[in-house]
């Protein structure tokens, strides 16, 4: 199947077969064929549909000079726009096989191969070349930029940040602070799964004296306080976290919830949380979403949270009688509110409890680097039950 990039190809043969019979033609006749057959050989290639042969015999005949040099970035780069990668990277070390070009010819052509290895998945080949390209070269930025991303996909944490930091120097302008507070938040993760709890905390403490951005850091120290049995410590900071009001409740609330059931300490963790909530009325859906997926059970505050969003839930008044219900026997009550928590958290956690705020990539778990946007902590959690993508998905199925 003729793709775009062979009717290029072929255009490209017919206009050099009109400029050599044109040369032909009006201009020196003895040393300009009429109709070069190299030409036609070319398009003969292309008509059987043997586009790999077609670019051999394009690079063979149109040697690279300073008025080819164009075509043959513009048939490479086409290539590599179309998914052809193979062949862009055959036209791009043609080119940097010649001798005579020039410095920023051949940076040019190092660059857009180097591109070429990145759509191929080649990261390897392409972090030397951009490596190269990013110490003083007319594409060092972009470089630089392709360099992190490499880093990010490898996922080389100390080497993202120094090409970071490289770049945030040779811009002037770019600000690298968040991403590498995630870079350094990774590595502490790391040192965490190995055990390396002192490394850990080193690496977070480095944060705050560059500057903190993210409340990652927190909950990363929350959780090493945790795991070391200084529950006084974690509680401290995850109470912090939801005293922010922040949309890390999801990952704070139910350890410190576990804190102090385990501390025999539920009245202490209810008195915080109406403090909280005196604060931030709306944080009393979130609690509850919460505990309601995270199946959270014996905080009387939270219990109340609970009811009052089953109250609230315009959707689910529409199948019970929401008002019935809180208004029956307190047994009554009880067997019904806990019926109704159990259908909520089926329906919560059958579905994805987290979606980007960049670009809806939605996921089961927190990821601080969305997979398709690339950016950093714009993921933040469902805190409802999405009834209307349940009916449709249910249409859909039927
Ligand atoms: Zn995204």
């Amino acid at each position: 199947m003729p793709t775009e990039s062979t009717f290029i190809l072929a255009a490209i043969f017919l206009i050099l077969a009109a400029t050599g019979w044109l040369l032909g033609y009006f201009g020196e006749r003895d040393e300009q064929p009429p109709l070069n057959i190299d030409y036609l050989k070319g398009l003969n290639f292309l008509l059987n549909d043997q586009t790999d042969q077609a670019v051999e015999h394009f690079l063979k005949m149109v040697r690279v000079d300073n008025t080819t040099i164009e075509t043959h970035f513009a048939l490479g780069n086409l290539f590599r726009k179309r998914g052809e990668v193979n062949r862009a990277i055959r036209i791009h070390q043609n080119i940097i096989a010649r001798p005579d070009i020039s410095n920023q010819q051949r940076d040019q052509a190092f660059h857009s191969l180097a591109k070429d290895y990145l759509n191929a998945g080649l990261l390897d080949r392409a972090e030397i070349l951009f490596t190269r390209l990013s110490n003083g070269s007319d594409y060092s930025q972009e470089a630089l930029f392709n360099l992190i991303n490499i880093y990010e996909q490898e996922k080389e944490w100390q080497k993202a940040i120094e090409a970071s930091q490289k770049l945030s120097k040779l811009s002037g302008k770019i600000s690298c602070e968040h991403q590498v507070s995630h870079y350094i938040c990774e590595l502490a993760e790391e040192a965490i799964s190995t055990e390396n709890y002192k490394e850990a905390c080193l690496l977070i403490s480095e944060i705050k004296v560059n500057n903190q951005t993210t409340l990652r850091t927190d909950l990363i120290k929350a959780n090493i306080a945790f795991i070391e049995g200084d529950l006084r410590n974690a509680s401290e900071i995850y109470y912090k976290i939801l005293n922010k009001n922040s949309y890390l409740i999801t990952e704070s609330l139910p350890l410190l919830f576990d804190i102090y059931k385990k501390q025999d300490g539920l009245n202490e963790l209810d008195s915080q949380l109406l403090s909280i909530l005196e604060s931030y009325p709306n944080l009393r859906n979130d609690i509850a979403y919460t505990a309601i997926v995270n199946d959270i059970r014996g905080s009387v505050v939270i219990d109340q949270c609970i009811e009052k969003y089953i109250q609230d839930d315009s959707t689910l008044s529409e199948f019970i009688n929401v008002n019935d219900i809180f208004q029956s026997a307190p047994s009554n009550r009880v067997e019904a509110t806990a019926k109704i928590r159990h259908a909520l958290r089926i329906l919560g956690t059958s579905n994805p409890l987290y979606q980007c705020n960049e670009c809806g990539f939605s996921s089961q778990k927190l990821l601080w680097l969305c997979p398709s946007c690339k950016n950093w902590e714009t993921q933040r959690p469902f805190l409802s039950v999405k009834f209307d993508s349940l009916l449709q998905r249910k249409a859909v199925n039927n």
